[in-house]
């Protein structure tokens, strides 16, 4: 592409894997504001999936509840063949399925988490992307992907999930060399590292009350509302973040 060009945003439906809960959920509504369709992948709630896409209906947009399991290179295939003969183009992915297996200590920790943890958030991140890119490549499109990462990267999450800290820092080196590999085709790669957020993913830990023990290490006190990272996955997505790649921005409360 000519070096001086600004790419338009391109026209088409933004995917995002794990989308019936959560930020999943609240960045399908963040999208169809922006005024995208939205390809609403879930793994198990299919009623909370439905529920997300009639949410987004409702704002004017076109939604497909689509159950794959993002740590099945079958099911990734069958995902966004579906998504492109039900929505038509995929202008955006948003990875953002991700699991963090039992809160813990890494010593018992079993093999099958560390290898679920990984197969979903990392290989499953990974697969999704490179089906985004063919079809972004076919139709010439300057797409964007936004990987969703966590503040773990940095931190480590010592006596938490060590695993998954480790699964999050993979996600950030993978956000960085794709970016650099895809830039001169004006296709952008982002990531998002959100900090603790009000989802069910702690009471799926197995600690429920794990916001009120972490929010006092917050600067800014509190945790975050999935809305709040939803708006910062969006703004990347958006044209607005056109010069921006290669990175992943923290959403953390001064974490
Ligand atoms: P959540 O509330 O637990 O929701 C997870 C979503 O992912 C659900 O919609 C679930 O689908 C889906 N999912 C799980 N495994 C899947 C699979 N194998 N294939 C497809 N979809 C799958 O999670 P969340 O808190 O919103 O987290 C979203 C992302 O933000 C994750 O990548 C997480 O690591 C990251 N993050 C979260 C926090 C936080 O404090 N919440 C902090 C930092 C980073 P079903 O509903 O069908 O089961």
């Amino acid at each position: 592409m000519n070096g001086q060009t600004r790419p338009a945003e391109p026209a088409g439906a933004i995917l995002i894997t794990g989308a019936g809960r959560g930020i999943g959920a609240a960045t399908a509504l963040a999208v169809a504001r922006a005024g995208h369709d939205v390809i609403v992948n879930y793994a198990r709630d299919a009623a909370a999936a439905a529920t997300v896409a009639d949410q987004v209906r409702a704002l004017g947009r076109r939604a497909f509840a689509i159950r794959a399991d993002v740590a099945r290179p079958d099911e990734i295939r069958r995902l966004f063949q579906e998504a492109e003969s039900e929505a038509g183009r995929i202008a955006g992915l948003v990875n953002n399925a991700g699991v963090t297996g039992p809160i813990g200590p890494f010593d018992r920790t079993p093999d099958e988490v560390i290898e679920q943890v990984f197969d979903v958030n990392v290989l499953g991140a990974m697969r999704c992307a490179r089906e985004a890119l063919a079809r972004f490549r076919r139709h010439g499109l300057a797409g964007v992907i936004v990987n969703v990462s966590s503040v773990a990267a940095r931190t480590g999450s010592p006596g938490e999930y060590v695993h998954y800290a480790a699964s999050k820092a993979a996600l950030d080196a993978f956000t960085l060399g794709l970016a650099r590999e895809v830039a001169a085709e004006g296709i952008r790669v982002c990531g998002l590292a959100p900090g603790s957020t009000l989802t069910g993913i702690h009471a799926a830990a197995g600690e429920p009350d794990r916001p009120a023990r972490v929010a006092p290490r917050i600067p800014l006190g509190r945790l975050a509302q999935p809305d709040e990272i939803a708006a910062a996955i969006a703004w990347l997505l958006s044209p607005a973040a056109s010069y921006i790649t290669g990175t992943t921005v923290a959403c953390a409360g001064g974490l």
